[in-house]
Parts: structure tokens; C-alpha cells; sequence
């Protein structure tokens, strides 16, 4: 009788499919400063498989070499301004250049990616069914004029500067994820990134904090730009990505501000960095670039309520973890 049959010995496909919560992932950018502490972190997870889609413009294979040959990595040298076909359950789209002497550098470029590139992974999205993440930032709102910047604020954003590539670029990457949102049901995360710091930053890449602890290691003045009175916050690598994973797995679509809300000018960076790195190091004035923000500190209000998320490392913290990582790739040891 039907109560002593065995049942069916599910087949694996069965398996996988009911009995485990496989997850394949794509994370574009993935040769990247965040996007590689982003694969570090999902391959934790034994449940998931990662492909990595990069064109290697500021990212390199140095920084996923401990995945490399890994049976549930992949690494595609692709360029996401053409069509990707792959079969995946979510994206994290972070493929650009964020350092400003990057995304200057060819600025049509800039914003091909930005455009083309995130058009191409809503296409993706939609006809797999996929989640997508986009990685915008705190650029949308220009110079802002609303401060702390919440995320309802619309922005102070110059759209024939010389930044415009990248932060118009930005606001049409979010317009188009909301218009497949809207239009065609696609399932859409957009956090807002402020500025973010920690190891494997490309060394000279120009962005302020990699410039300090680069300049203090080398004993080099540290180029403060304009008066120096200008601020930034700035969020350590891995509240990040914990800000990031949230914000994929919970049911908000956002845009929601993720970053670390302590506010520093430019000048208190560059003394934190010399009493912490160098003491000796001399401190200069140099010219500024153009439309640069007066002042930028996140209101994450939205991410506590939401995401459950804060950041946990302080300024301070940070700093020496950077440093160490800086140290150890200019093999400069430090002499104490
Ligand atoms: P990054 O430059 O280290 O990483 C970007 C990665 O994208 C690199 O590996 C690069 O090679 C790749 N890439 C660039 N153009 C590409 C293209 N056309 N096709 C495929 N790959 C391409 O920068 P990051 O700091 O890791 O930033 C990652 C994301 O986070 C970006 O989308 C950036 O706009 C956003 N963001 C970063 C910050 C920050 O402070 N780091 C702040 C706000 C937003
Ligand atoms: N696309 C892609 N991978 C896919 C599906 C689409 O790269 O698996 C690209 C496609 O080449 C197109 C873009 O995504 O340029 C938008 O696709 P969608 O289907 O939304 O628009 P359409 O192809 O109808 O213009
Ligand atoms: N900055 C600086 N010295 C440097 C590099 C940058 O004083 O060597 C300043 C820059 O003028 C800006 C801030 O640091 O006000 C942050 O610049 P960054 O390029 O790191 O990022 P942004 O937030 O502008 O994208």
C-alpha cells in the first residue's frame, strides 16, 4: 500500500532545485576595489557561484587571484557596453571608473558604461528573471544644497561639466532601472555609495584618501586641494559590502545612502593621516578641480530603518588597515 512505498528518489536536478537555495551571481566590476571585497564575501557562501564580468580598466585579476581556478568562480573579460549572455539569479552591477582621474579619462567612454552598459544588464535582467543592483552614488546630488543629503533630495548636478559624465551618467542609470522597474516588472536595488576607502584601492588613482596614505608611506607632502575645507565621509570597505548584501536580499527597491556619516574636511583627513602614518610628512595647498562638492555626509536614516544596516568602522580604524595593505604593495615597511 501507498503508505509503506518508498518515495521517489528525487533526481539531482530535484535535488538542487527544492532542496537547496543555489544562487548563481553576477557581479560586473567585479575586478574592482568593491566589487572584489563584494566576491570575497559571496563566495563565503558555499550555496553560491560567482561570475565576475570586467574589462580590467581599473580593476585587475590580482585582486580575485585567490579565486582564480575556484569550481564555483568565473571570470569573463567582457566589456559591458555589449550585450552579456549569461543565465543568473541577481547582478550587482558596479562595472565604472570612480575614481574621478578614471572616469575623466575618457569620458564618453564614462558614459557609455554607465548608459549602454546598465541598459544592457536590465535587458540581461529581464530575460532571465534576474534581481539587479545598481551601484549609484552620492554624486547625484551635485554640489549639494541640502545637507546632510537624504534620499528624497533631487540634486545640485552641472550637466555640461567636466564630472557630468559621470554623475549624469549616474541619473540616467537610475532612470533606466526604474523605467524597467515600471514598465517591465524587473526586481531593482539602487544603492547610493559615498565615498569608500580600504585595501586594494588602486595606489594612485587620485582619489583623496589612497593620495594620503600613498604620499605619508613615500614621505611625500600631502596635496590638500583648495582650502581643505571642503568634506567628504568616508565608509570602510566592508560595511560596504554588508550595506550592499542587505540591500540585495531585503525587499526595498531604495535608492538607499549607504555610507558612514562622519563628516571630515580635507584638512582633518590629511592630519589624521599624518599623525596616524607620518608625523613628519608636510602638509601643502594645491589647486582644486573643477565643480568639485562643497560638502557631502549621508543620511542614512533609511538604511538603519530598512537594511538594519550601520557602518561599524570608524575613521581611525580604518586608516591603518589601508596603510598596511599600502606598505605592503610599495614595500615600505613600516620602521617601528
Ligand atoms: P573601481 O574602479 O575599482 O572598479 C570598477 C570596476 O569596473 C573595475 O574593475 C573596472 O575595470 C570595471 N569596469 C569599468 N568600466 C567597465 C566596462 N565598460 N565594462 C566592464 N567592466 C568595467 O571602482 P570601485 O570603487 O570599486 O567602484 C565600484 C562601483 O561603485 C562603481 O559603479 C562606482 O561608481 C560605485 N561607487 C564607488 C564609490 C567609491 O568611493 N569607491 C563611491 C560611489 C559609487
Ligand atoms: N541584453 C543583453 N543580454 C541579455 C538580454 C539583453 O545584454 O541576455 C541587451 C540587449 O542587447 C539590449 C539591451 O540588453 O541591447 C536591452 O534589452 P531589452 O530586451 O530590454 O531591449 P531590446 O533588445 O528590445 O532593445
Ligand atoms: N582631494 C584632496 N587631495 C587629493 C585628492 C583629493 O584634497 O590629493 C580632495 C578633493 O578636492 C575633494 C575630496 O578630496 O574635495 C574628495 O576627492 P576624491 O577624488 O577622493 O572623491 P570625490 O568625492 O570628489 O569623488
Amino acid at each position: 500500500n501507498s503508505a509503506t512505498k518508498a518515495p521517489p528518489t528525487p533526481s539531482p536536478l530535484r535535488f538542487s532545485k527544492y532542496f537547496q537555495s543555489n544562487m548563481r551571481i553576477l557581479v560586473t566590476g567585479g575586478a574592482g576595489f568593491i566589487g572584489s571585497h563584494l566576491v570575497d564575501r559571496l563566495m563565503e557562501n558555499e550555496k553560491n557561484e560567482v561570475i565576475v564580468a570586467d574589462n580590467y580598466f581599473t580593476g585587475s585579476k590580482d585582486n580575485l587571484k585567490k579565486w582564480i581556478g575556484h569550481p564555483r568562480f568565473e571570470l569573463i573579460r567582457h566589456d559591458v557596453t555589449e550585450p552579456l549572455l549569461v543565465e543568473v539569479d541577481q547582478i550587482y552591477h558596479l562595472a565604472c571608473p570612480a575614481s574621478p582621474i578614471f572616469y575623466k579619462y575618457n569620458p564618453v567612454k564614462t558614459i557609455k558604461t554607465n548608459v549602454i552598459g546598465t541598459l544592457n544588464m536590465l535587458g540581461l535582467a529581464k530575460r532571465v528573471g534576474a534581481r539587479i543592483l545598481l551601484t549609484s552614488t552620492s554624486e547625484v546630488y551635485g554640489d549639494p544644497l541640502v545637507h546632510p543629503q537624504d534620499e528624497s533630495y533631487w540634486g545640485n548636478v552641472n550637466p555640461i561639466g567636466v564630472r557630468s559624465c559621470y554623475d549624469e551618467g549616474k541619473r540616467v542609470a537610475e532612470t533606466l532601472m526604474f523605467d524597467y522597474h515600471r514598465q517591465h516588472g524587473i526586481e531593482i536595488r539602487i544603492a547610493r555609495i559615498f565615498n569608500t576607502y580600504g585595501p586594494r584601492m588602486n595606489i594612485d588613482d587620485g582619489r583623496v584618501v589612497s593620495n594620503f596614505i600613498a604620499q605619508a608611506i613615500r614621505n611625500e607632502p600631502l596635496t590638500v586641494q583648495a582650502s581643505g575645507t571642503q568634506t567628504r565621509s568616508f565608509c570602510y570597505v566592508s560595511d560596504m559590502v554588508d550595506g550592499l548584501i542587505r540591500l540585495m536580499e531585503g525587499e526595498n527597491t531604495g535608492p538607499i545612502n549607504i555610507g558612514n556619516p562622519g563628516e571630515f574636511t580635507m584638512m582633518e583627513l590629511a592630519e589624521t593621516a599624518k599623525e596616524l602614518i607620518n608625523p613628519q610628512v608636510e602638509i601643502i595647498g594645491v589647486e582644486n578641480t573643477p565643480d568639485d562638492p562643497r560638502q557631502r555626509k549621508p543620511d542614512i536614516t533609511k538604511a538603519k530603518e530598512l537594511l538594519g544596516w550601520e557602518p561599524k568602522i570608524k575613521l581611525r580604524d580604518g586608516l591603518p588597515l589601508m596603510e598596511e595593505d599600502f606598505r605592503r604593495r610599495l614595500e615600505v615597511p613600516r620602521e617601528n
